[in-house]
């Protein structure tokens, strides 16, 4: 591309600035500088250097070129974009609602190209005669290092150089004085930090089912679609559903294969916690070196080495979470989301994009072929997929043998009626004894984390609250002391516990229990000889420990696996015949739209953890809504089922995917404030969209009103044309530089996930 002037977005995330400023590319800078360059540039009145990223090369000036400024160097140690990535981040400004640095930032997760790790290794340049010829010349010279250097050498010609200076401990000014001599070479050579664990790189003794299996005849029709799609230059969306164990990730793994061997490359979305190393190791069976993987947990320099690998096509796969999306490969051909309803494909920070959605932008912008697979898919893509316009495939059954487990519901409330006040229902508690007696394994589910429990008083109903979040505080108890204390976990507010009500003086007060650690210790109580593990976000706070839990129970060093939704992912166990869902019906509490689906896919995902292997399986399901519809189709293991009857409650409610969703939440020290903006967004949206009719709710107060002392209203608006809420999201970004609100106070979600 030529041209003498650079158009670019600054480093600064301002609205004010959110547009290119022109720049003169000077003469010396000419061959340094093309699209997706960073540059510092002199910025504003001071002329301070700011970076900026270079968006177009063009030879027309858009001023008068004698007030355009000129570019002061270019910074080569920054990643540079793909002009394809600029494009994905236009879209995500445009789709999302951010400016476009911040856009642009999304899609380069690694900004900084850190330094290589360098190899060096010592050569000998002489043969071996000659070698233990110079050494015994350096011994009559007295020159001991550098006789021992020689005769190391006579014996073996190539020594890395760490053993050299360690182990022979010889200096390296010997090193040098003996290369300047021409008697040896020291050859550097840069190595990658490695992402993929050691664990997986080193494992050998995989089961004999990894090994390459010839397709199904279900499976092998699926490949072939895809390929001929891809090879007729036809490049769509398809949704793989397929219960768990039906082979989908042996499918993704032979498209995986034909897309490379057609000299393109492949991102593979899985969620993070599903990242285990049985998959990777799976995939690192099968490709070997051509795979990397992107975790949160992998250092800059780390990730830095797996982009630049990418660049460099010393890699086809990559393997990660979300930003693994954002992978430089110069010939993307194909994009996988395993697990695709996974709520954490949706970022949690501006601009909150759903990864599913980026992932089909970037698969047209690259000419590549996108594939979802979920055994419990998304309303999103099912609803799709049931429209036409996305093909649909299905896996029916399981490959590997293993029935689908046999499924028990628990009415919660007969418990209680029959006097029985443990956290465990009597036929849970009787197949627990069963398994214990058998040697076989169990898992429990507990869709909640630690004490999460609220504390309340049993008289007057008062509950314990953060005086500055509108959020219940949760009674963590310390489990050898035995003291309690209430915590924020919005805040992290901390205060004793109270052994008296501060309203009405009544001493039952106390902490709804049914946190991961007390079911623990009732376990423990009732079956005094199981042997427990208990995983949750408390006992995984250590790099290791995630992997370390899962081994152990895979090795059948505990009996009963307890924790949260961390226990129901991607793991196979072929000693579980028993998985016991305790409080099915939590995730139906939460107020929002998604509480059905949620639970239905949790459900359904920690049932698929049963009878695995050869052993059947069974499942509990302890609920006080015996009757819900997201539990009694989970319990049967019928997602269309589910699909249909949750549909039409969307359908009714227009709700996504029915309708589109864009949440406003608007957030202030001052209640008043954020009254006012709430009420003037609400109101001038209906006035200037008079004629599209969006639904707009609210402005209503948040579902948690206030958090560390912000307050905060929410406003809803739905319309079945997504373009018209984006239409509204620009007016409400006019309004912000407008009326000059603080732009940080304001933030935009389309089609949330969670409630506000
Ligand atoms: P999913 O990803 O749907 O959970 P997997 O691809 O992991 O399913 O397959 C489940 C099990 O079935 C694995 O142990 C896998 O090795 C095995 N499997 C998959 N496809 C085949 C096949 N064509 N022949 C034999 N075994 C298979
Ligand atoms: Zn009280
Ligand atoms: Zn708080």
């Amino acid at each position: 591309m030529t041209g003498r002037f650079a158009n670019i977005i600054v480093d600064i995330s301002h609205e004010k600035v959110d547009r290119p400023f022109q720049y003169i590319i000077p003469d010396d800078l000419k061959n340094d500088i093309c699209v997706g360059k960073t540059v510092l540039i002199p910025f504003g009145k001071g002329n301070k250097l700011i970076k900026g990223y270079v968006m177009e090369i063009t030879d027309k000036a858009e001023f008068d070129i004698s007030r355009l400024k000129y570019i002061a160097s270019v910074l080569n140690d920054s990643m540079s974009a793909q002009s394809d990535m600029l494009k994905l981040a236009w879209w995500i400004k445009n789709n999302y609602g951010s400016t476009m640095i911040t856009a642009l930032k999304t899609v380069l997760p690694v900004k900084q190209k850190m330094k290589q790790v360098v190899k060096k290794t010592i050569v000998c340049k002489v043969d071996s005669k000659e070698a233990v010829k110079r050494s015994t010349e350096f011994d009559s010279k007295h020159q001991k290092a550098k006789a021992r250097l020689m005769r190391e050498l006579a014996d073996n010609r190539i020594i890395p150089q760490t053993l050299v200076t360690n182990k022979l401990n010889i200096s390296s000014p010997t090193i040098k004085s003996l290369e300047h001599a021409g008697l040896i070479e020291v050859i550097e050579e840069d190595i990658y930090r490695n992402s993929i664990p050691k664990f997986a790189s080193d494992n050998d003794n995989v089961p004999d089912t990894w090994n390459k299996k010839i397709l199904s005849k279900e499976q092998q029709k699926i490949v072939d679609q895809i390929e001929q799609d891809f090879d007729n230059g036809i490049y769509k969306t398809y949704l793989l559903h397929g219960i768990t164990g039906s082979g989908k990730t042996e499918v993704y793994m032979e498209l995986i294969d034909k897309v490379i061997s057609k000299g393109k490359q492949a991102i593979v979305l899985i969620p993070e916690i599903a990242l285990t190393y049985q998959t990777l190791i799976r995939f690192y069976k099968k490709f070997g070196d051509r795979v990397s993987v992107m975790n949160s947990k992998l250092s800059m320099g780390e990730k830095s080495d797996q982009f630049v690998r990418a660049t460099r096509g010393e890699i086809d796969i990559m393997i990660g979470p979300r930003s693994a999306l954002f992978t430089p490969f110069e010939n993307l051909g194909l994009v996988i989301i395993d697990e695709e309803h996974e709520s954490s494909y949706k970022s949690d920070a501006m601009p909150k994009y759903h990864a599913r959605d980026v992932a089909e932008e970037l698969c047209k912008l690259k000419n590549a072929s996108l594939l979802l697979g979920s055994a419990t898919p998304s309303l999103e893509s099912y609803y799709r997929a049931n429209k036409g316009d996305i093909k649909l495939f299905e896996l029916k059954n399981r490959l590997a043998g293993g029935k689908l487990p046999k499924v028990y519901i628990e009415d919660l409330r007969e418990e209680l009626k029959s006097g029985n006040r443990s956290i465990f229902s009597r036929h849970l508690h009787e197949l627990l004894e069963d398994r214990l007696k058998k040697g076989e394994q169990s898992m429990l589910f507990l869709n909640r984390r630690g004490y999460a429990g609220f504390v309340s008083c049993r008289s007057c109903g008062y509950v314990m609250k953060c005086p500055h979040c509108d959020v219940s505080l949760s009674e963590h108890t310390d489990s050898f002391r035995r003291t309690s204390r209430l915590v924020c976990h919005y805040c992290g507010y901390e205060t004793g516990a109270v052994s008296l009500c501060p309203e009405c003086g009544s001493k039952y007060i106390l902490g709804f229990r049914a946190g991961t650690q007390q079911i623990e210790e009732l376990l423990q109580r009732e079956f005094p000889t199981a042997r427990i593990l208990r995983m949750d976000a408390d006992t995984t706070k250590n790099k290791d420990s995630y992997q370390e839990i899962l081994s152990k129970f895979a090795n059948e060093e505990a009996d009963i696996l307890v924790g949260t939704q961390m226990i129901v992912k991607g793991h196979d166990f072929s000693k579980v015949t028993l998985v016991g869902i305790l409080a099915a019906d939590m995730s139906l509490h939460a107020s929002d739209y998604r509480a059905g689906e949620r639970t239905f896919q949790l459900l359904t995902q920690a049932a698929g953890r049963a009878g695995r292997g050869v052993l059947e399986g069974e499942v509990v399901i302890q609920t006080y809504q015996p009757d819900n519809y997201a539990i009694t189709y989970a319990a049967a293991q019928d997602y269309k089922g589910f699909y249909s009857e949750e549909i039409a409650y969307r359908e009714l409610m227009m709700y996504p995917p029915v309708a589109q969703m864009m949440a406003v939440l608007i957030m202030s020290e001052a209640d008043i404030v954020v009254k006012e903006h709430a009420q003037n967004i609400a109101d001038t949206i209906k006035e200037c969209f008079k004629e599209q009719r969006p639904q707009v709710i609210g402005p209503s107060e948040a579902a948690i009103g206030k958090i560390n002392d912000i307050y905060r209203r929410v406003v809803y608006i739905k319309h079945r044309d997504y373009d018209v809420l984006v239409n509204i999201k620009d007016k409400i970004e006019n309004m912000i530089t407008e009326l000059e609100w603080n732009k940080e106070s304001i933030q935009i979600d389309f089609n949330p996930i969670n409630n506000y």
